[in-house]
């Protein structure tokens, strides 16, 4: 069993961003992180090209990622991201997006509108307001569905498209040459930071101590604990000693994103179409297309269900007009994302004001948005709140 300082429950970008920021006041810090490569952000690799199936898009107004990545030395990284074209797919089949806009309610509502705030109104609320309730119902849910991986309908307004201001040194959206896993490798190789791979399954105190266990075994004793997993195994783990807090983590719903990337065997399936997809009452919310040395493969983003992946390939391959031994999987992964509503605002007030003076610290996509910005930014304040305290009570 090793001691250690802090410790930090999940190796994603919240984890290692607030490692980062505790290595840089000068504390040594382990991760612990249950599967190499798990999270939400993974760089897939054929050949020399990556795909990546969660997050594929960073842009200059991340101020705490390029801040990173400065620091690291590690901005001749920063490329150009896939260029994405969509198009829709419905009941009826692929169509242009924006035939489902209706200009005269799109004016109108941008009139009457003018001047709503996104505070504390859900994502439908407010673009209903802005954008017209037909032009939200008919498209711009959809849109959203596809950005967020998830319903949108109650995703709290101000936690999608912050204002923040752009860094022009950078291009307005960028991916990194070795795909977004290059950042948590850059991070993961701070010597202050070493990871683990156990998958948590319990913390207990022991007086001033907490300890962390993977099954019967003690793999650690810690000060402190930064929780920066999924809030359902956040609660899981401090189900037993902190029963307040992890009743209020059990509160935030998941969702899971089934991706299959999916390539063919004939040259013919996919070559009528050179458009990603969003998907207009589909099973899947969109699906990228990349196109590796002149071969296109598919990644489709599944909505949460319990569709067999034979069910899958049948609805891909009417997509496509193809038959299903002409389409392939050439690989699958699932991420969980919180699905955030307005509700989820006071969780999260709630959770700050109970971790306020303890030697707890939670970040995750669940506290201050999705956006691996919003993770980075989250951790960096939860990673000065750690140094804060130990400073004024270093015993
Ligand atoms: C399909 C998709 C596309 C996206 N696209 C974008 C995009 O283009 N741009 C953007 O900014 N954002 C995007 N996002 C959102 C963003 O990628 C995520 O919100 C963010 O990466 C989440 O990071 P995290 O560290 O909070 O959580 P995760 O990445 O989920 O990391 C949590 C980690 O905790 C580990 N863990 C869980 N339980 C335990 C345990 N008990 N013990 C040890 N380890 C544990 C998990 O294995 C995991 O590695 C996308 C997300 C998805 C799913």
């Amino acid at each position: 069993m090793v001691t250690c300082e802090i410790a930090v429950i999940g190796g994603g970008i919240s984890g290692l961003t607030f490692a980062h920021y505790v290595s840089l006041k000068g504390h040594q810090v382990k991760v612990f992180e249950k599967e190499k490569g798990g999270g939400c952000i993974h760089s897939y690799f054929i050949d020399q090209h990556y795909i990546d199936f969660g997050a594929h898009t960073l842009t200059n107004r991340y101020a705490t990622v390029l801040e990173i990545l400065e620091r690291y030395k590690a901005t001749d990284q920063v490329c150009k991201p896939l260029t994405l074209k969509f198009e829709g797919y419905g009941k009826k089949g692929f169509f242009r997006l924006f035939s489902k806009i209706n200009c005269i309610e799109l004016l109108r509502s941008a009139f009457t509108g003018f001047g709503t705030k996104k505070q504390n109104l859900s994502v439908r609320s407010f673009y209903s307001k802005i954008l017209g309730t037909k032009n939200y119902l008919n498209f711009f849910h959809y849109l959203f569905q596809a950005i967020l991986c998830q319903d949108p309908d109650h995703y709290p307004a101000g936690q999608l498209f912050r204002k923040r201001r752009r860094n022009r040194k950078y291009p307005k959206s960028f991916s990194l040459k070795k795909g977004l896993d290059q950042i948590l490798d850059i991070i993961a190789g701070n010597p202050s930071i070493s990871t683990e791979y156990y998958n948590i399954t319990k913390i207990t105190k022991e007086g001033e101590l907490h300890v962390l266990w993977s099954g019967p075994a003690q793999v650690a004793q810690t000060k402190s604990i930064c929780l920066a997993c999924d809030p359902k195994s956040a609660s899981l783990l401090l189900g037993d000693g902190w029963p307040a807090l992890a009743g209020l983590l059990r509160r935030f719903p998941v969702v899971q994103v089934q991706s299959l990337l999916i390539g063919s065997n004939n040259a013919m399936t996919f070559s009528k179409r050179n458009k990603s997809l969003i998907g207009f009452d589909q099973p899947f919310y969109s699906a990228i297309l990349y196109v590796i040395d002149d071969i296109k493969y598919w990644l489709f983003h599944f909505k949460e269900n319990t569709m067999p992946v034979a069910e899958r390939i049948r609805v891909i391959g009417e997509i496509f007009s193809a038959k299903q031994d002409e389409i392939f999987v050439v690989a699958a992964r699932s991420a969980l994302l919180p699905a955030i509503s307005v509700e989820c605002l006071a969780l999260q007030s709630e959770i700050d004001m109970q971790t306020r003076d303890s030697a707890i610290f939670i970040t995750g996509n669940y506290m201050n948005g999705l956006s691996v910005e919003d993770c980075c930014s989250r951790a960096k304040n939860e990673a000065e709140r750690f140094h804060a305290a130990i400073t004024q009570n270093p015993g």
